[in-house]
């Protein structure tokens, strides 16, 4: 990218994965950078992200990949076929990361954790010079290019050459994305699609017996199917439902069902190994004398909290070997809901793809551009959601870049 004279001003709103990376690049061009965030501190929910192992990205082939973005896969492909896994593997491993391919193909950091990362991070970018304004809220547009703060000494207003914003989405607000730019984008006319829980628990009304005996318990190598869409893994149960991987990987369709229909029936296949048939024929060894609890365990292999499952919702078990094979083989749950978006890990919908550019600069606001997780586009966990976060942040900063090299 060839350098322009003077450096411009450039203002980055949001201090998550998706504006530091941002930042980054932008500093790199040796333009004037600041970043404003409304916390005391940057990258919250990306350290909390590195709590239970930093999954940064995935290792499997580019198509699959893209694939994983179901309806934005288009959207996103753009931004990652530019920005793949490799070069955020890259990236991380120059911070010191010293990443590794976990035997599900996810990638971490060895240390597992963020916050290595994260200072080692904050140290370049105030090499580069980027200035970090912590305790800043950003509350609104104003007129000819103008952004407005909240800060500990008062209202202010700035006046940048350019500006990108990477604001989050709404789940965990008590880390700082709390979904409330939405009305000040919406003031100026720019559409979003409404935030809902991603990647979340469902809502599941257990009878009290069943809650106080397997709360916290995981059903282990089930498959889960909803309409077309089927995945595998295991679930847990919580007081109010399920979660866990499979659970969250079906995510996209339960929503649409809960908004089509207020309830959405998921199938639990217990023995997604063993065909009907086969299941149905080990059934009928059972001898007289044995309780069909005991036997269910013991032959069919199945866990107490899956007998006790098959119970579940259901005044006695079916009588016959055939019927009771094809319950294990699809036991209905009926979902009521979604969990919280306070605990969920990600966030669906956000700025509309209608309202942005191919370089993701407002088309209504020349030299505003928007990266990350406050974009519409959702993915599952296993490091999807860095990938297009940083995938998006490199589009948006390499886009501000050019339209400040166009000359505005
Ligand atoms: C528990 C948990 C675990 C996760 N684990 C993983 C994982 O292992 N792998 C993975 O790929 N993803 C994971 N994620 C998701 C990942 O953390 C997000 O996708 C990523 O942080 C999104 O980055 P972002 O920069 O777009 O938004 P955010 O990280 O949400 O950053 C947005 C920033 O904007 C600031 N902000 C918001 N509003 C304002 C305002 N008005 N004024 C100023 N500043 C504002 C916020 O304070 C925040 O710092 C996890 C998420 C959670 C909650």
């Amino acid at each position: 990218m060839s350098k322009i004279s003077p450096p411009r001003e450039v203002a980055i709103v949001g201090a998550g994965p998706a504006g530091l990376y941002a930042a980054e690049i932008i500093a790199r061009a040796d333009h004037h950078v600041t970043v404003y965030d409304r916390m005391p501190s940057p990258a919250r929910k990306f350290l909390l992200a590195g709590r239970g192992g930093l999954n940064l990205t995935h290792s499997e082939a580019l198509e699959s990949f893209f694939a994983r973005y179901g309806k934005d896969a288009d959207r996103v492909r753009a931004a990652v076929e530019t920005f793949p896994p490799s070069r955020l593997i890259a990236w991380a491993n120059d911070l010191g990361a010293d990443t590794f391919v976990g035997t599900s193909g996810r990638v971490f950091p060895k240390v597992m954790k963020a916050s290595p990362l994260l200072r080692a991070w904050l140290r370049r970018l105030g090499e580069l010079g980027v200035v970090i304004k912590t305790r800043h809220r950003w509350t609104g547009f104003g007129p000819d290019g103008v952004l407005s703060f909240d800060t500990p000494d008062g209202a202010i207003t700035i006046k940048p050459d350019a500006s990108l914003f990477a604001l989050g989405g709404a789940s965990w607000p008590k880390l700082g994305s709390d979904g409330a730019w939405v009305a000040a984008f919406r003031a100026v006319g720019i559409a979003s699609t409404s935030l809902a829980p991603a990647n979340c628990g469902v809502l599941v009304a257990w009878s009290d017996v069943f809650k106080s005996r397997f709360e916290g318990s995981a059903l282990k190598r089930i498959a889960i199917s909803l309409g077309d869409a089927s995945t595998r893994g295991e679930a847990v149960v919580t007081a109010t439902g399920l979660e866990g991987g499979a659970i969250y990987a079906l995510g996209p369709q339960i929503r649409a069902e809960l908004e089509r229909y207020g309830s959405a029936v998921l199938t639990l296949d217990l023995k997604p190994d063993m065909e009907l048939s086969a299941l149905a024929e080990r059934l009928s060894r059972r001898r007289q004398k044995e309780t069909l609890t005991n036997f269910l365990r013991k032959s069919g292999h199945l866990d107490p909290i899956a007998v006790a499952l098959l119970r579940e919702g259901v005044p006695a078990l079916p009588a016959t070997v055939d019927a009771l094979a094809a319950r294990i083989k699809a036991v209905p749950i009926r979902v009521v809901g979604l969990a919280a978006i306070e605990r969920a890990i990600s966030t669906a919908g956000g700025i509309g793809w209608g309202e942005v550019d191919s370089s993701l600069m407002l088309t209504s606001r020349p030299g505003t551009f928007c990266a990350g997780e406050m974009l519409d586009w959702e993915g599952p966990t296993g490091g999807y959601l860095l990938q297009g976060t940083f995938a998006t942040a490199s589009t948006a900063a390499n886009g501000l870049l050019q339209w400040l090299v166009r000359g505005q």
